[in-house]
């Protein structure tokens, strides 16, 4: 099938039709980057800087600007809707996060980010002009936040959470940030979790989301046992249904802890509206999966990365996610883009069977 473009199509649109022809027909919707590879905590549950890690790996050095200023002249061409900005580390620790955000805003585009909310009050007009952001925190308390997330800093609680307040304020007065709170659920957090959501209420956060936690060898520790699970399943059963203030996915949360492949998608077309960049300059497209590398920036453009043969190979591959390989670790069995992906199923399915009389395949 070939796609003409008419001047009224929109970007959007050759991207569902590229992802359902398995074709390029435009760049991506969403550009994430990991801008830099430092944290100033040591959260027990980090698979790269864990204080319970005592070997942890080189880190690659910062994202340059003048890389972060071609990805952008590239997101502007594509007209890509989102960039997020995530970090094996803390993305506000970057020296120059400021020229960052400022390098990447565009009217059409939004920007989200993922902190742990130790950004210094310079940093903070520049956090206001983000429409999203996630934070991570498993602790409605100094000791249980000194002890979880910053056993070597004790100061930074206060930070922390007078960051929070400044952030709820904002979007009390100006409508954003939109402001959602990310809780890992470990065998140190699960009996957190009643206060974490009376101080979710109190603080006016819009939403708390509760995350599966895959360990790495040196947390295995921390890994739910069934006493947890149990205790888990009580707290949801007691507070799913209750009237809160804010969102949340309580209730989804015991049955993706029953099953170790917790959210595979039967079909995966992150390859055709995602892309992935790392502060190494390697480019994939799914930032969870090691597997769908396509190249680096340091020998071709992105633009050149994401038209390319092996890139096609590779989305094609990873179109449908294969079973657990024991080869490979398995990052399609904790997909989290599985709503994304089945929303991109539905919009393919709904323009090809409805609008064009095709079948989808
Ligand atoms: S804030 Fe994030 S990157 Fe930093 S230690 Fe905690 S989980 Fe890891
Ligand atoms: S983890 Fe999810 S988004 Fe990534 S390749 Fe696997 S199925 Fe696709």
């Amino acid at each position: 099938m070939t796609v003409k473009k008419s001047p009224g199509a929109s970007t959007d649109y050759a991207r569902i039709i590229g992802a359902a022809r398995q074709k390029i027909f435009a760049g991506p919707e969403r550009l994430l980057l990991n801008i830099v590879s430092e944290c100033p905590l040591r959260c027990s549950f980090c698979y790269t800087h864990s204080c319970l890690i005592n070997n942890r790996a080189a880190r690659p050095q910062a994202m340059s600007l003048s890389r972060i200023r071609q990805i952008a002249a590239a997101a502007d061409r594509w007209d890509a809707r989102q960039i997020t900005l995530v970090g094996r580390g803390e993305p506000t620790c970057h020296p120059r996060f400021q020229e960052i955000v400022a390098a990447l805003s565009s009217k059409n585009r939004q920007i989200s980010l993922l902190t742990n909310a130790t950004f210094p009050a310079r940093t903070a007009c520049c956090v206001a002009k983000i429409a999203r952001i996630s934070v991570t925190l498993c602790a409605p308390d100094r000791k249980n936040y000194l002890k979880i997330h910053s056993p070597a800093v004790p100061g930074i609680y206060d930070l922390v959470i007078r960051n929070m307040a400044f952030l709820a304020g904002l979007r009390r007065k100006f409508g954003k940030p939109s402001t959602e709170i990310v809780f890992v659920l470990t065998r140190e957090t699960i009996p957190l979790v009643p206060a974490m959501l009376a101080w979710v209420e109190r603080t006016g956060i819009d939403k708390l989301r509760f995350q599966p936690f895959f360990p790495v060898k040196e947390t295995q520790n921390l890994a739910p046992g069934q006493k947890d699970i149990k205790l888990l399943s009580e707290f949801c059963s007691a507070y799913a249904t209750r009237a809160w203030s804010f969102e949340h996915n309580l209730r989804d949360i015991p049955g993706q802890l029953r099953s170790s492949a917790i959210s595979r998608p039967a079909r995966c077309y992150e390859g055709w509206f995602s892309l992935y960049i790392d502060s190494d300059s390697s480019v994939r497209y799914c930032c969870l999966n090691k597997h769908t590398s396509i190249g680096s920036l340091d020998k071709n453009s992105l633009e050149e990365i994401w038209r390319s043969k092996k890139a096609e190979n590779v989305r094609a591959e990873w179109r449908t996610p294969p079973p657990q390989n024991p080869a490979k670790e398995d990052y399609c069995a904790r997909c989290v883009y599985v709503r994304q992906n089945t929303l991109h199923g539905k919009r393919i399915d709904h323009i090809l069977t409805r609008n064009l009389g095709l079948n989808v395949m």
